[in-house]
């Protein structure tokens, strides 16, 4: 096994839900998807960042929790998961406390979920598309939708529902929704799968889509996201019975706002 990993940025990140800040954001280069749309397409795409080793992992690990995050936030760790997965438990041996949390594009091998049980405390999956064709003409991925649904059902069954004490998040899934501008049957298709797995699942509805990087070369997503859309795929979200989680203020994407669809005995 090569026993580096390549990192574009870490430190104390607050762009994630509130339960998860001030989260100890890792983002690591590469990913197993190409999205056209992608707003870190420097770190994903065009291999920005540098080389640690296993050891350095673990000890960037706790720094961040010395400097008083929240959790460790794994940012697009699938392709590293056996160099992370050293690192954990070795800063674990040297006193690591926080939650771990996986930060992915929820394109995930079953294999590598298993292989990570009981190190991830929350996963925090962005559940992309329910149809396939987009997911190959903007990700530029084949099966995206079934994968990403076993692999969340997989992320369910290792860890449940989110549980939150004093204000922080130290167990359980959150799956993440991006909506797409001109694509709003893709959203109801993807709240309707969350719905058959749980109606008590996290879910945090994002409107902050923006047309970066190779957005342009899709007319129908070259703009940003409107007000109306957005609300038919929230209001959808609230037919199915949803509504434990988060939706996104209007363009703001550090400000996302509790929506809880009853009170939540762990807050
Ligand atoms: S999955 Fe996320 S990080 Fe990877 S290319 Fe797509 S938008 Fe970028």
């Amino acid at each position: 096994m090569f026993n580096k990993v390549k990192i574009a940025w870490f430190g104390k990140h607050l762009g994630e839900e509130p339960p998860l800040i001030p989260a100890g954001g890792i983002f690591f280069t590469g990913c197993n998807l190409r999205c056209v749309f992608c707003q870190n397409y420097q770190i994903s795409q065009q291999n920005l960042g540098q080389f640690y080793t296993i050891e350095e992992l673990a000890e960037i690990m706790l720094k961040l929790q010395n400097i008083g995050a929240n959790n460790i936030d794994l940012v697009s760790p699938t392709i590293w998961y056996k160099q992370i997965k050293e690192a954990i438990c070795l800063a674990r041996k040297n006193g690591l406390a926080i939650p771990i949390i996986w930060n992915s594009n929820a394109y995930e091998n079953l294999e590598v979920l298993k292989e990570v049980e009981g190190l991830i405390d929350i996963y925090l999956p962005d559940f992309k598309y329910s149809n396939n064709e987009l997911g190959l003409k903007y990700s530029k991925i084949n099966n995206y939708s079934l994968v990403a649904e076993k692999a969340i059902k997989e992320m369910w069954r290792q860890v449940g529902n989110l549980r939150i004490r004093n204000g922080k998040a130290y167990n359980g899934l959150i799956i993440r929704h991006l909506v797409l501008p001109n694509n709003i049957e893709n959203s109801f298709g993807v709240l309707d799968k969350i719905a058959k797995i749980n109606l008590d699942i996290h879910v945090s509805l994002m409107n902050q889509y923006s047309p970066l990087y190779k957005a342009n070369e899709f007319p129908e997503i070259n703009r940003e996201l409107n007000r109306e859309e957005f609300f038919k795929v929230y209001d959808y979200y609230k037919k199915l019975g949803l509504g434990n989680g988060w939706i996104q203020e209007e363009k703001s994407q550090n400000n996302l706002v509790p929506d809880f669809k009853k009170d939540n005995p762990f807050n």
